[in-house]
């Protein structure tokens, strides 16, 4: 069983059921809507369906809504794209018709762009894809040289190098579809080119005042948002490694170090993280990865990542299963390697919480003692997610009533959503009913040994304050049964 999660961005590529069906089939565990494009109807029926099929296979799938932010675009091409070339004139022209662009100029929403930027100045456009050099800015045209050209589609980002150049972090829109992302039942929100933590402050209040409950993700996309990490990610449940625009603000070069410190310090602190952008690029067009990208995926999986992203690969791409499929393919393989099962994690820190503690005592003796799955009866999952920031080869079931939770953790690397009704306080019966559900998944085996946990007070959120080794088939019915406790 796959650890590692999957996150795959929906779009034109993926709306065909049968597509979708086969992405489900290659074990996607989160889609990801990208507010960037589209229409709120759109969205709204992308996540019906992805829930719908996932039903119907027996599975969960998580919803992130990915926020457009700050960003700046240029507009639309008459032709949907076009090419420039090394040493032709490009204009950026505020003023132009969003669906006229041409080869020689396009329309740009950001009104401010002519004041922002002057002569001299690098910017970067599709993730860095294409380089103008900024000769003149006359009234509403920033007039360029383009210095590395390329194809170049609709709505595609703009970037100056060095950063410097995106507003505030929640626009108009963002706060309209942070309400309608409410209104989805997103299970994650993600906030783009967030600066500190006051912008995840802000998001999740007003995702609160629209009713939802979605886990808020921070995108680390700003030179910025390094400055400001530790507060970030305190303020958020999980961080994206965006190494698009962060690559564009910082260097591509400064990634490598970055992502392997984002992710050490994400799990440091009890959160979850994901790697983003061009992990599969080729794959857009190409139905199997270059040797560059298994590296890249499998070093994330080494490094510690809970998920790895795809983006074009299936929302626009040629192959979005076998995209997933080879991902899939790469993170077992690399799973298997000792330092994604093995932990040193935590051994000389102090535990603030019981529950914290029962977690850690569990991965500690799962690690040791050759246990066959963890079965954690969880409320809110934050048991699990204390579990999951252990590396182990050994799953984490979240058992729990709520289709939120169950549903939230599909993103924590080596938990597995269980639906499981509590309908005793009896907890011999309860650990009977508990293994009885692993039994029938096929996930243990008479003989095998599991660890439960849970709480006193079942349905009490983060109340878990209890571990128990049991040998499947064994000693289920008798209270005797030796419990170790931490009250
Ligand atoms: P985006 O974010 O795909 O929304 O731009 C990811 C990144 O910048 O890497
Ligand atoms: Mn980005």
């Amino acid at each position: 069983m796959r650890r590692t999660k999957i996150i795959a961005t929906l779009g034109p590529a993926t709306d065909d059921p049968k597509i979708m069906d086969r992405m489900i089939e290659a074990g996607v565990d989160v889609v990801r809507i990208n507010f960037s494009h589209g229409t709120h109807a759109e969205h709204q029926e992308r996540a019906e369906k992805v829930r719908n099929r996932a039903r119907a296979h027996g599975r969960q799938v998580g919803v992130l809504c990915d926020l457009q932010g700050p960003k700046i675009r240029i507009e639309r091409f008459r032709e949907g794209k076009v090419v420039l070339h090394e040493g032709d004139t490009f204009i950026l022209d505020t003023a132009w018709d969003p669906d006229g662009g041409t080869a020689e100029r396009v329309g740009m929403a950001y009104k401010s762009l002519p004041e922002d930027v002057s002569r001299g100045d690098t910017l970067l456009l599709d993730d860095g894809r294409i380089v103008l050099w900024v000769d003149s800015v006359e009234g509403t045209e920033v007039i360029c040289r383009v210095v590395v050209g390329g194809e170049l589609s609709d709505r595609k980002g703009l970037n100056r190098q060095g950063g410097g150049l995106s507003a505030p972090a929640l626009t108009h829109k963002d706060r309209e579809d942070i309400r309608m992302a409410a209104t989805m039942q997103a299970d994650y929100l993600a906030v783009s080119f967030p600066r500190n933590a006051e912008d995840i402050h802000e998001a999740r209040r007003l995702l609160t005042e629209a009713g939802g409950h979605a886990g808020i993700i921070a995108k680390i996309e700003r030179a910025d948002a390094l400055q400001n990490i530790d507060e970030i990610i305190e303020a958020s449940d999980a961080i994206m490694i965006a190494r698009g625009d962060l690559g564009v603000e910082i260097g591509d070069a400064a990634l490598p170090p970055v992502q392997k410190s984002l992710i050490k310090q994400a799990r440091d602190m009890n959160r979850v993280v994901i790697t983003a952008t061009q992990m599969m690029e080729s794959m857009i067009s190409s139905p199997i990865p270059t040797r560059a990208e298994v590296f890249d995926v499998a070093n994330a999986v080494l490094d510690g990542t809970d998920a790895v992203m795809l983006s074009a690969e299936t929302a626009t791409g040629m192959f979005p299963d076998k995209a997933i499929g080879a991902m899939d393919r790469v993170c077992l393989e690399a799973e298997k390697q000792r330092v994604a099962t093995h932990s040193h994690h935590r051994i000389d820190t102090v535990f603030k919480r019981i529950d914290e503690a029962i977690a850690m005592a569990t991965m500690y003796t799962a690690n040791h003692l050759g246990v066959k799955a963890i079965a954690a009866l969880t409320e809110s999952g934050s048991t699990t997610l204390w579990m999951s920031r252990i590396s182990s080869g050994i799953p984490i079931y979240a058992l729990t009533r709520h289709v939120e939770t169950r549903r939230k953790v599909t993103l924590y690397r080596g938990v597995y959503p269980v639906s499981f009704e509590e309908t005793t306080k009896d907890h011999a019966v309860l650990n009977k009913e508990a293994i009885d559900e692993l039994l029938r998944r096929g996930a243990v085996r008479e003989g095998d040994l599991v660890i439960i946990t849970k709480g006193d007070l079942t349905g009490v959120m983060g109340g878990t304050n209890a571990m128990k080794i049991v040998r499947v088939g064994e000693l289920l019915n008798t209270e005797e049964d030796i419990e170790s406790r931490v009250d």
